[in-house]
């Protein structure tokens, strides 16, 4: 990766520009994750870091064709503008995705499409918050989010959650505490399903409770939910979204059950806040690629897309058991919860052991992982570390996991 993060500091603190941008650029850090890209994408270098899904799988020779009759047959369209919401044959598609998560109730117009939900995530901080709102969110906190809401200069409450996922008490302590010293909430933002960094999964009951607590305080949800369909088990939880139309923005995305090159994903929110949601899209894009979104309906209409997500959940529990076996053989005196689905581990360090001032020695030792630091705004999180196992293949991660245990066994030495 070679953008300007790779630009060492004293050059941009040459900037002539330096002093003139506005409140929110200054607010912007550069990701963690990004600035080991470089690093950790050695061949040499057992990268547990990024959360690139793995797509070796992918049916692209089969594709190809499609897509080039694709481009015959619908060249006027596919290098076209289009609809700001987005192609109403994929909003009408997603339909079908978000009923595995019990969406059922949904219509195509109350889908958007968006550049990733990385940009919806944009959107929808851009449309509710002003500098200096808050918003509540797990902590350790998806690091994505954290950029965009430092971007738009919004306070970020930590609310705790354990294996279960989001505490209710924490959540509802954390709304009266913000009213009571006159700081708006505009919204709470979960990752439900297979947490990243966490692993944590909302249960049930949960869920429950966090939307009766959501409706008691008028605090609007938004639920990001890239992961959901990646169960171990083969279990689909129920949406928030599906579980309380009206409070919930549901974000999902295309990037870990096809492809993330696409930058294609979907929203479905309430009418006011999905109008809100369409011009803003508007005014940032103009609109979503046609290109893009029409590689993705030729894929979804000619392909078993349900196959193919059935045989991630497999590749990835595969990879996931790995990773828990190596570290169960490994780093015994570590903790962590082994996930039911998605991409992440979350491993709590031992005492004393700092993972940011750690991982230079890792990188030395052939090993990336992301601190979790980059996984706060306030600097806790050097007790832990994020290890990612859905890209290196099965015998990667064991030998990643033993090189780690050299770095934190040498640490505890010192
Ligand atoms: N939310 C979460 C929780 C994620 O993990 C990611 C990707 N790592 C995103 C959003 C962004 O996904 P997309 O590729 O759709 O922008």
């Amino acid at each position: 990766m070679s953008d300007n993060r790779d630009i060492p500091s004293k050059v941009i603190k040459n900037d002539p520009w330096f002093g003139s941008y506005a409140d929110r650029a200054e607010a912007m850090r550069a990701s963690e994750i990004r600035a080991l890209f470089a690093v950790a994408s050695r061949p040499e270098v057992v990268s547990l870091a990024g959360g690139m899904p793995y797509l070796d799988r992918m049916p692209f020779d089969e594709l190809a064709p499609l897509l080039a009759k694709m481009l015959k047959d619908k060249g006027d369209i596919a290098w076209q503008y289009g609809s700001a919401q987005g192609d109403p044959h994929l909003r009408e598609d997603v339909l079908q995705i978000m009923e595995l998560e019990n969406i059922t109730d949904a219509q195509p117009d109350d889908v958007i499409i968006v550049n990733g939900s990385q940009s919806g995530l944009d959107l929808i901080t851009r449309i509710m918050c002003n500098p200096g709102d808050s918003i509540l969110a797990e902590a350790p906190n998806y690091v994505g989010a954290l950029g965009v809401f430092q971007s738009f200069q919004v306070h970020v409450v930590n609310v705790l959650l354990d294996e279960n996922g989001l505490i209710p008490e924490a959540f509802e302590q954390a709304i009266i505490e913000q009213r009571a010293l006159g700081h708006p909430v505009k919204f709470l933002y979960t990752v439900p399903n297979f947490h990243n960094p966490a692993g944590a999964t909302m249960s049930v009951e949960r869920r429950s409770k966090v939307l009766e607590i959501a409706r008691k305080y008028h605090v609007l949800i938004v639920e990001d939910n890239p992961y959901g369909l990646l169960s171990f088990e083969g279990k689909t939880y129920p949406a928030l979204r599906s579980m309380d139309p009206d409070n919930v923005v549901y974000l999902s995305s295309f990037s870990k059950i096809i492809a993330p090159g696409m930058r294609v994903a979907w929203m479905v929110a309430p009418p006011g806040i999905r109008h809100k949601l369409v011009l803003a899209n508007e005014s940032a894009i103009l609109c979503p690629s046609n290109m893009s979104q029409m590689t993705i309906t030729t894929y979804l209409d000619n392909f078993d897309w349900k196959a193919q997500i059935n045989d991630y959940r497999g590749m990835y529990k595969e990879r996931c058991d790995t990773m828990d076996a190596a570290l169960k053989k490994y780093l015994p005196y570590c903790s962590w919860h082994k996930p039911k689905g998605g991409f992440y581990i979350w491993l709590k360090i031992p005492e004393g052991l700092d993972s940011r001032a750690m991982l230079p020695r890792a990188i030395t030792a052939k090993v990336a992982y992301v601190a979790g630091t980059a996984f706060y705004d306030n600097g806790e999180g050097t007790d832990h570390m994020r290890l990612s196992f859905c890209y290196p293949k099965p015998a990667r991660i064991t030998e990643g996991i033993r090189r780690l245990s050299t770095v934190i066994d040498a640490e505890r030495e010192t």
